[in-house]
């Protein structure tokens, strides 16, 4: 059975392919370039005891005809890559175009090459109810969907990429079907294998480097990255998956929480985590000269809160302690020679 991943070398993308190789899959996994020798060892070393070596191949979301020959011969489709920059780009298009287009593309390929029977895609609880225009007093389910414009423009081409994909797989006559199942997970954190940066290991860099002497009141709903790992592989083959969406979602923490664990374990090994929280007039000015304090301004103090249900009686996944999860964050970027 091979299994193509799409954005092999990514964040959560690598937890995958390491994952799908221990159990036995064959893998193919798609990058933008092939040219960078040290990144394409790594990706090929994730799982050194694998039963098939890694296949990979070139395919980029904003040229449509390279998906024809990597979606070939492949059964099921793992469709994670998508653009999360760290800023938001000054046009909404950089980002909504490549999600939305890209998906499209990859889709339609799978239809082409008959042989895909499901696609399982990684969209994001932004699409369910994240942001400053969700609703703080309740408790998102996979019913919810945000209204793309109420966010940004990674959350818009989240959501509008979501229900593109929906939108496909819902007009394609019977004998073309293929299935969906959709991956939404919160906020990912835990061990970097692919050993590169990404704004998912940001709010940990930050206050390891302690770029500012405080935390913001920020709440994040949080999942380890194994778990979402673990929750792709499982959508793409249980019966009950197809058709529906899985939050993938622990529990919400404060900065300040995430913090203190970090400077409990880590402050006699030389890093000064800061660990008070940032008094709201100083906040406001600094986010006048401060890019990303201004953007995550409109979030100071929110919670939003999202249902796990689906992930622990359906995925039937056991989320990982988020102490461990953060703690392990942190030691897999030092040692990755991530952190100043
Ligand atoms: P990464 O930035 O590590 O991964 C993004 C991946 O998308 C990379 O592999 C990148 O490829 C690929 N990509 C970006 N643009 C293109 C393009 N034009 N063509 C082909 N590939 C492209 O981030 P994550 O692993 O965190 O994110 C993976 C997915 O999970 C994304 O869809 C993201 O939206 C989603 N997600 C992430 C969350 C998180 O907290 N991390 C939360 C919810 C959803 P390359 O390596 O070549 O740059």
């Amino acid at each position: 059975k091979l299994v193509l991943v799409t954005g092999a070398g990514g964040f959560i993308a690598t937890h995958i392919v390491k994952q799908l190789q221990e159990e036995g899959y064959r893998v193919r996994g798609t990058v933008r370039s092939l040219e960078d020798e040290e990144r394409i060892k790594k990706l090929k070393e994730l799982c050194p005891d694998a039963k098939h070596e890694l296949e990979l191949v070139e395919a980029d979301l904003t040229k449509p005809e390279s998906w024809e020959p990597a979606v070939k011969d492949v059964k099921y489709v793992i469709h994670v890559a998508s653009p999360f920059p760290t800023q938001t780009p000054k046009e909404e298009s950089e980002l909504i175009q490549p999600a939305v287009e890209g998906t499209q593309a990859v889709l339609k390929a799978c239809v082409a090459a008959k042989s895909v029977k499901r696609v399982v895609l990684t969209s994001s609880c932004a699409a369910v109810g994240w942001g400053p225009g969700a609703d703080t007093t309740k408790t998102f389910t996979e019913e919810d969907w945000m209204e793309p414009e109420k966010l940004n423009a990674y959350g818009k081409s989240k959501t509008l990429a979501e229900k593109a994909a929906w939108d496909y797989v819902k007009e394609l006559p019977d004998e073309d079907k293929i299935e969906l199942a959709v991956i939404n997970p919160a906020y990912v954190m835990g061990p970097v294998i692919n050993g590169s940066m990404s704004t998912s290991s940001e709010v940990v860099k930050r206050l390891l480097e302690r770029e500012k002497p405080f935390v913001a009141k920020l709440n994040f709903p949080v999942v380890d990255v194994r778990d979402v790992a673990a929750a792709h592989i499982k959508a793409m083959t249980l019966d009950d998956a197809a058709g529906k969406r899985h939050l993938i979602v622990n529990s919400n923490v404060w900065m300040k929480e995430m913090a203190t664990i970090l400077s409990k374990e880590f402050k006699t090994q030389g890093y000064n985590v800061p660990t008070a929280n940032c008094p709201g007039p100083i906040l406001w000015l600094t986010s006048l000269f401060d890019r990303t304090i201004k953007m995550v301004m409109p979030d100071i103090g929110k919670v939003y809160k999202f249902d796990n249900t689906r992930m622990k009686d359906v995925l039937q996944i056991t989320p990982h302690e988020i102490k461990d999860t953060l703690i392990e964050m942190a030691y897999s970027l030092i040692e990755a020679g991530l952190i100043k």
